[in-house]
């Protein structure tokens, strides 16, 4: 079984929320997504998809992915997909770094892979649990009681898990309206209900801990993102009342394990795109289990196939380490796939569908906008 052909498709996915607000003024209204289908000698076809949230979020960005994909495509073609460790060999033999790039050409591996063998990506990469796995709302910031309302809307939708975006500049309000912010958010907390505030490294340790004296007693949340660095997350860390969760300074093998070793956080936040794909997330969640971190398998954003392979990995973590899964096909508005999944009282589970288990909408793809092989 060998890749014979790689296309690639540009399209742009809207926000379906209007305008998402982050720390530090960025404001993002769509995305561009990068999706790749590798086509094997034996017909069997792979989806992959790589969609950077903007070109502000961590070093990656659209047109980026797009040239990072297309300095390796060459290379992988005569390649047997299923062999997804030597598949990341020659993708970083013919470039270095640019993960969220390669992302896109693994997962395609992967959903190649599954099909071939009539599993789903899950079994491959160890297993699923079988269990429903809890789904987090991403609200992004803004007046703390109209994102109380929004953390209510979606808890009418069934969503257990909360992600709170925050990092106010002290012009905006500073360390006082995150505070509000966050007791807002949490005001209506049911039981069983878990709340991540990310700062999205849009704070320094002195904001941080002023907003940490300005919190009531009692609130039950993880801190996540806090700051852009190691040595401010480091500082944070020694002195911080609520656990700390680390998501844009965890990107590669090392990262991750500098975590585990140095004590650094008490969970990361795996996005399918920042780590490099499937094969790499499968070593962050193996180094989580060995440290007893906590996940959150996520994305950066992404369509339903970004959200399929979400599902995938998410699927084959601890019940006890999954924090949760990120639904990003409910924060844009373009469906490029149907995904075989059972959503159930706020959770997701997989089901026996080979590879990612997608139906992908080609119709909406448009024409590959660079194709590779014959
Ligand atoms: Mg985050």
């Amino acid at each position: 079984m060998k890749i014979s052909r790689i296309d690639l498709h540009s399209v742009d996915l809207p926000y379906s929320g209007g305008v998402y607000r982050l720390s530090g003024g960025r404001t993002y209204e769509s995305f561009e997504a990068a999706i790749v289908r590798i086509t094997c000698d034996d017909g069997t076809v792979g989806w992959g998809e790589s969609t950077p949230f903007g070109p502000t979020w961590i070093a990656a960005h659209a047109a980026g992915a797009r040239a990072g994909i297309a300095e390796i495509a060459p290379s992988l073609l005569g390649r047997d997909p299923r062999q997804t460790e030597r598949i990341n060999d020659a993708m970083d033999a013919a470039l270095l770094g640019h993960q969220h790039a390669k992302t896109a050409l693994d997962v395609a591996c992967w959903d190649a892979f599954g099909k071939s063998v009539g599993l789903p990506a899950s079994e491959l990469l160890g297993g699923s649990t079988g269990l429903a796995m809890p789904m987090i709302s991403s609200i992004h910031a803004g007046d703390p009681e109209e994102m109380r309302a929004r953390v209510a809307d979606h808890r009418a939708r069934g969503y257990r898990g909360h992600s709170v975006k925050i990092g106010a500049l002290d012009r905006e309000g500073g360390p006082a309206l995150d505070a509000e912010r966050i007791t807002a958010c949490l005001a209506d907390r049911r039981p069983g209900e878990f709340f991540i505030v990310d700062a999205n490294t849009g704070m320094i340790p002195e904001t941080a801990m002023r907003m940490a004296r300005l919190l009531p007693d009692g609130l039950d949340f993880v801190l996540e993102a806090p700051c852009a660095t190691w040595r401010e997350t480091k500082s944070l860390r020694r002195r911080f009342p609520y656990p700390i969760v680390v998501d844009e300074l965890a990107q590669s093998d090392g990262d991750i394990a500098m975590i585990a070793a140095e004590d650094i956080a008490d969970g990361i936040g795996l996005k399918v795109s920042k780590a490099g794909g499937l094969t790499p997330g499968r070593r962050h969640r193996d180094i989580c289990r060995a440290a007893g971190l906590t996940v959150s398998v996520q994305d950066t954003v992404g369509s339903a196939i970004a959200f399929a392979a979400i599902l995938q990995l998410g699927a084959t973590v601890p019940e006890q380490l999954l924090r949760c899964v990120l639904n990003c096909q409910d924060m844009v508005t373009l469906k490029t796939a149907e995904v075989d999944a059972v959503f159930t009282d706020g959770g997701v589970r997989t089901t026996g569908a080979p590879g990612l288990g997608i139906t992908v909408d080609e119709g909406v793809l448009g024409a590959p906008v660079m194709s590779w092989g014959d």
